[in-house]
């Protein structure tokens, strides 16, 4: 009987290993023709003021898949980071993002609205081409008056501090400013944060998620904002899901908010749509 276990075991695990391996290599295999597919999206999620204006979104790739349906970023980033693809996603998403930021210039965007951030994964910040081709797409695509925000995470500062600091540098020189995500998960150091050109820090979600319950979260949450108070950051607090968690953030003087509460990720043209409806001020619709 044990024996018998034990290699039902096995035999799940082996299924499930051959499992992940085939999904993981439809993935990769995938990837390589889903630009020229036409499979990929952008998607954005607003960031609001404490008054409810949208000051801002955030860009967050989707994948259209022809069979699987719509697939997160979570499922294949990493996986376009170890293959070596990220650098050609994220070509497209820069300049995706920039050729819609310039279609809404044009057809009108309200006054409120200020930042288009971006997600730019380690492996292409690092790139030698990474500045050059960045600097090429905001001059092609003619972007003014938006500011064009680039969200790196905090591990990307320890592994090449003066790579690092050189590029954001010079995109700072460039009108590119810079926020960091995820904040409290990673291990950056204060000192970093005072040296580097940031702008912005990102509270990660799993501060917020238990913050009305867990006292801890909610001095840890505290600390950050005087912290970044003192050094001359702005401090976005992500994932926010319930007025509660937006009544304790307010209180510790967070003013502005990312989260499923305000609304959710949606694709390009629902996005512009409710940018516009109200000349950038989010009407929340009231949820159960
Ligand atoms: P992130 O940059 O931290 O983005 C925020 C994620 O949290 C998004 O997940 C968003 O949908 C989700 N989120 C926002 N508000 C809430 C909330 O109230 N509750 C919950 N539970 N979740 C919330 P998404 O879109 O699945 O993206 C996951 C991650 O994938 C992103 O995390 C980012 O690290 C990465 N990603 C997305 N697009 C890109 C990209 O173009 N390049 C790179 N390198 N990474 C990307
Ligand atoms: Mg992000
Ligand atoms: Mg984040
Ligand atoms: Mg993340």
């Amino acid at each position: 009987r044990v024996k018998a276990e034990g290699r039902n075991n096995y035999q799940f695990y082996d299924q499930s290993m051959q499992q992940q391996a085939r999904w993981r290599w439809e993935i990769e295999e995938g990837l390589h023709q889903a630009i020229a597919k036409d499979e990929l999206q952008i998607w954005l999620q607003p960031q609001v003021s404490a008054e409810h204006f949208i000051i801002g979104a955030e860009v967050l790739l989707r994948w259209q898949h022809p069979e699987k349906g719509l697939i997160s970023p979570i499922e294949f980033i990493s996986i376009a980071e170890e293959s070596g693809q990220i650098d050609a996603l994220e070509a497209w998403v820069l300049d995706r993002s920039l050729a819609l930021l310039r279609q809404w210039q044009n057809k009108g965007l309200p006054e409120c609205f200020e930042r288009l951030s971006i997600n730019i994964s380690p492996a292409h910040f690092m790139q030698p081409g990474f500045t050059s081709r960045v600097l090429a797409l905001l001059d092609q695509h003619a972007i003014d008056g938006v500011n064009i925000e680039f969200e790196i995470t905090e591990n990307l500062l320890i592994e090449n501090f003066s790579l690092a600091s050189k590029t954001m540098n010079i995109l700072q020189a460039h009108g590119i400013s810079f926020a960091i995500d995820d904040f409290g998960t990673g291990y950056s150091s204060l000192r970093y944060l005072s040296q580097l050109p940031l702008n912005i820090l990102k509270i990660d979600r799993s501060f917020i998620s238990d913050l009305e319950h867990n006292n801890n979260d909610a001095s840890l949450v505290e600390v950050i904002l005087i912290t970044a108070d003192k050094l001359g950051l702005a401090v976005i607090a992500e994932g926010v899901e319930t007025s509660a968690q937006e009544a304790i953030l307010a209180e510790h003087g967070c003013k502005i908010y990312q989260g499923f509460y305000f609304s959710r990720p949606q694709p390009a043209a629902s996005f512009y749509s409710l940018l516009t409806a109200q000349n950038g001020f989010l009407k929340l619709v009231s949820t159960v």
